[in-house]
C-alpha cells in the first residue's frame, strides 16, 4: 500500500499527516516533534487555528537536530476567509510563511469558498450572528493563488470545503493556469463523501479527509452527537484486526486513496495513529463501513449558511 498520494503537479503527498485545528500553542510543538519522531511528514496546519508560529517550532526543531530535512516534509496551510481579496492573498501567504519560519509552503489551500469582510476579525459576525461576507467570488482569489506558485511561496495549491459544482467553476475558469491538486473535505463512517471522491478522483484531484475520528474535541459537540471512537460497529471491527477504533478510522481512509489527517496532542495517540501501515480492512468492511453513511457533520459552519458561496446545500 503506497503511503504517498501523487498530486497532479508530480510531487507525492503522504497519505497520512497530522492535523493540528484545537492544538493548543502550548502543546502542539511537542505534537509536532513527537509525530515526526513517530515517522510523520506531513503536516496540516492553517492561519485561523492561531498556533502556526507553535508548529513551526517544532517542525524547526526536528531539523536542527537532523531527524528531517526540510525537503522530506509536506506542510499544508490555509488562506482564511477574511483574505479572500486579490489585493490580500499574498500578504496572508507571508504572514503564515512568517510565522512558521519556512521560505515554502508544500501545499496551499483556499480554507473555505466564502469569502468574510476583510480586518481583524476571524469570524466577523452581524447582530443576528451571521458571518458578514465580501463579494470577492473564489475564482479571483484562485488566481492570487496562481500567482503564489508562479512567485515560489507555494509548491501546490487546493482547495477545502469546495463542493462539486465549486470546483468545476475553478476547472471551467477561461484561462485557468493550475488545477487544485487537493479538495479538503470532512470524511469519515458518518459522512463518506462517495460522491464528491469519485468526482475529484475522476478529474484528478486527490482528497483529504479531515475530521477523521469525528473531532471528539470540537467546541460545539454536544453529548448526545453520534461518536465514531464509541461506535459498537467500528469497535467490532477493530476488535478482529487487533487494532484500535481510531487506526480502523484512519486506515478506511488509506485505502480508498484518500489522505487522512487525524489530529491528536498526545505522543502515544500521535504514534498509535500512524501504525496503520501493517493492516488490511477488507472489502466487506469497507463496505460495511460506508454503509454507516448518515449526513452527519462536524463541520457545518453554522454561521454562513446563508452566504452565496456556502457549500453544503449542494447534494455534494
Ligand atoms: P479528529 O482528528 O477527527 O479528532 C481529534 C480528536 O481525537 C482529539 O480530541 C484527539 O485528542 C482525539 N484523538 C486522536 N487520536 C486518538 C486516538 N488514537 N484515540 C482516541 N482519541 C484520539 O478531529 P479534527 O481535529 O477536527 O480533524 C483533524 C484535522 O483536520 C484538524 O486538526 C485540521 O488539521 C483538519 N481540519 C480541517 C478543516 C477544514 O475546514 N479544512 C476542518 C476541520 C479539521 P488529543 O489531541 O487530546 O489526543
Amino acid at each position: 500500500m503506497a503511503t504517498t498520494v501523487k498530486l497532479n503537479t508530480g510531487a507525492q503527498m503522504p497519505i497520512l499527516g497530522l492535523g493540528t485545528w484545537k492544538s493548543p500553542p502550548g502543546k502542539v510543538t511537542e505534537a509536532v516533534k513527537a509525530a515526526i519522531s513517530a515517522g510523520y511528514r506531513h503536516i496540516d496546519g492553517a492561519f485561523v487555528y492561531q498556533n502556526e508560529a507553535e508548529v513551526g517550532e517544532g517542525v524547526q526543531a526536528a531539523i536542527k537536530d537532523g531527524v528531517v530535512k526540510r525537503e522530506d516534509l509536506f506542510i499544508v496551510s490555509k488562506l482564511w476567509c477574511t483574505f479572500h481579496a486579490k489585493s490580500l492573498v499574498r500578504q496572508a501567504c507571508e504572514k503564515t510563511l512568517s510565522d512558521l519560519k519556512m521560505d515554502y509552503i508544500d501545499l496551499y489551500l483556499i480554507h473555505w469558498p466564502m469569502g468574510f469582510k476583510a480586518g481583524t476579525e476571524l469570524f466577523p459576525l452581524d447582530s443576528a450572528g451571521e458571518v458578514i461576507s465580501d463579494d470577492t467570488y473564489f475564482l479571483e482569489t484562485w488566481e492570487a493563488m496562481e500567482e503564489l506558485v508562479d512567485a515560489g511561496l507555494v509548491k501546490a495549491i487546493g482547495v477545502s470545503n469546495f463542493n462539486k459544482e465549486q470546483i468545476e467553476a475553478i476547472l471551467n475558469k477561461p484561462s485557468l493556469k493550475y488545477k487544485p491538486a487537493t479538495n479538503q473535505v470532512e470524511c469519515h463512517p458518518y459522512l463518506t463523501q462517495e460522491k464528491l471522491i469519485d468526482y475529484c478522483h475522476s478529474k484528478g484531484i486527490s482528497v483529504t479527509a479531515y475530521s477523521p475520528l469525528g473531532s471528539p474535541d470540537r467546541p460545539w459537540a454536544k453529548p448526545e452527537d453520534p461518536s465514531l471512537l464509541e461506535d459498537p460497529n467500528i469497535k467490532a471491527i477493530a476488535e478482529k484486526h487487533k487494532k484500535t477504533s481510531a487506526q480502523v478510522l484512519i486506515r478506511f481512509h488509506i485505502q480508498r486513496n484518500v489522505i487522512v489527517i487525524p489530529k491528536s496532542v498526545t505522543p502515544e495517540r500521535i504514534q498509535e495513529n500512524f501504525k496503520v501501515f501493517d493492516f488490511e480492512l477488507t472489502e466487506e468492511e469497507i463496505k460495511t463501513i460506508l454503509g454507516f453513511s448518515r449526513n452527519w457533520r462536524v463541520c457545518p459552519m453554522q454561521w454562513a449558511l446563508k452566504h452565496k458561496d456556502y457549500p453544503f446545500n449542494a447534494e455534494f
